[in-house]
């Protein structure tokens, strides 16, 4: 069994879904799993569905589920005949969703999110199944939120891997293709939950290891993993082999090209990791094995932006010691602000954290009464890998450095934009 994945860029529009369709009948599909995201952009358009029901603004709301709608729209008249059941299906899907928000009662905001968002893949797969069903590529459509159980923390669910993987086995037949949603999974109480943006590569690697399957390919709008991201460097190289280590560090320090988590569960199983273009079926892209460490040997750029330094010292000069240091990570962690850097000396501690699920202030709000809190938002944390002296130079052009550590493999450093 292979799994391929296909991300939001491959299926933007009709174009693309079309595209997909070409590269399961030129790789073969028959024993395939089908992973697939949101189409285009429609996360963030789900967003803005969330943000302005949250905040009650009926003119916004009614703007963003009309974008929404129109968008799919656009696409399905693309693809069917006018009277193809697919437009029953995309109303029934935007009537579940209005009905929802007409009779939640929750105020909790990652709640929401994880209802309302997972509606970009609910949709996408509708279309894209009955696409593939209507050229003969005759798949299952399966709902992931009865098969990949998470925990209720919405937004970032965590996997119950006992269950979930009981449920993959019996539920997917694995002689037909399936084709499921990326990103989404559900908890135990019915309740709708998402593994955190991007999620979607990591819910084909939660299937490629429940299944064992012999590899999983990524279809992305690059060659394959490059040596830094081209939309922030230029002349970018491919990396044609690189070991699952190398391929987690990079990931781990914001490589966005692949989600973080999704690495472990196939090395644990030794199961290839392929990526490869969508645009460009001649290119065998990288391959993510034990092969080789790495093939070329290059240094690696990775920029992670809208990053807080927070630097934490005592009220009273005292040390900052072990038992404060166990306390702030605590704050860290209720707030979910992920760590990306720490730096410390006797009397402070300073942190480079996330601020994307925007709960810096709630974390500041708690944490300045208890040590002296100073902070400077929006801050870019470059890391090279395999660095060389020249690699470094570029980066601290850029900006002024606020923070640099330099160990054997992999240089860091946080930089204030001019
Ligand atoms: P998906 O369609 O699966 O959601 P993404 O847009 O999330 O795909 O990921 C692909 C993008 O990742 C590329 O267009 C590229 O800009 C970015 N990227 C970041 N770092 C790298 C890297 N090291 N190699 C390749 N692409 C990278
Ligand atoms: N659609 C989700 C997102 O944009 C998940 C994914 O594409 O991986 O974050
Ligand atoms: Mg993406």
């Amino acid at each position: 069994m292979k799994i391929f994945k296909f991300g939001g860029a491959s299926i933007k529009d009709a174009l693309g879904v079309k595209n997909v369709a070409h590269i399961l009948q030129q790789e073969g599909a028959s024993n395939c799993l089908l992973v697939i995201s949101a189409m285009g952009k429609m996360t963030n358009a789900f967003e803005n569905i969330v943000n302005s029901y949250v905040n009650n603004d009926q003119e916004k709301l009614t703007e963003s589920i009309d974008f929404t709608s129109n968008f799919h729209l656009k696409i399905i008249n693309n693809l069917f005949a006018e009277n193809h059941v697919i437009y029953q299906k995309i109303t029934v899907l935007f009537g579940q969703l209005v009905r929802f928000l007409t009779q939640n009662k929750s105020r909790n905001y990652d709640y929401l999110y994880d209802q309302i968002v997972s509606y970009g893949e609910l949709l996408s797969t509708t279309i894209v199944s009955d696409y593939l069903n209507e050229i003969k590529i005759y798949n299952n459509w399966v709902d992931v939120r009865e098969i990949i159980i998470t925990d209720a923390i919405f937004r970032d669910a965590s996997v119950n891997w006992g269950e979930t993987e009981k449920r993959i086995k019996t539920k997917i037949d694995t002689s037909k293709i399936t084709l499921v949603q990326g990103f989404i999974a559900g908890d135990l109480n019915g309740n709708t939950t998402t593994l955190g943006r991007e999620g979607s590569d990591f819910t084909a690697g939660i299937f490629a290891f429940c299944l064992d399957a012999e590899s999983l390919t990524i279809w992305k709008d690059v060659l394959g993993v490059l040596n830094a991201d081209p939309r922030e460097f230029k002349d970018t190289q491919l990396l044609e082999q690189i070991s699952y280590e190398e391929t987690i560090e990079m990931a781990f320090y914001g490589a966005s090209v692949i989600h973080p988590k999704t690495i472990k569960p196939i090395q644990n199983k030794k199961i290839p990791l392929i990526v490869r273009s969508f645009k460009n079926l001649n290119s065998q892209g990288t391959k993510v094995t034990n092969e080789a460490d790495m093939y070329p040997h290059i240094a690696c750029y990775i920029v992670k932006k809208n990053q807080v330094l927070v630097s934490i010292s005592s009220l009273d000069f005292s040390f900052i010691v072990e038992e404060n240091i166990s306390d702030i990570f605590k704050l860290f962690h209720k707030y979910q602000l992920k760590v990306n850097l720490i730096q410390n000396s006797a009397i402070s501690f300073s942190v480079c954290v996330d601020n994307n699920l925007n709960h810096f202030d709630l974390f500041y709000n708690e944490i300045k009464n208890m040590y002296k809190v100073s902070f400077v938002k929006n801050v870019d944390l470059f890391t090279v890998r395999h660095f060389t002296e020249n690699s470094l130079e570029g980066i601290y052009k850029l900006g002024t450095s606020l923070v640099s550590q330099i160990n054997k493999n992999t240089a860091q450093i946080i930089i204030q934009k001019k």
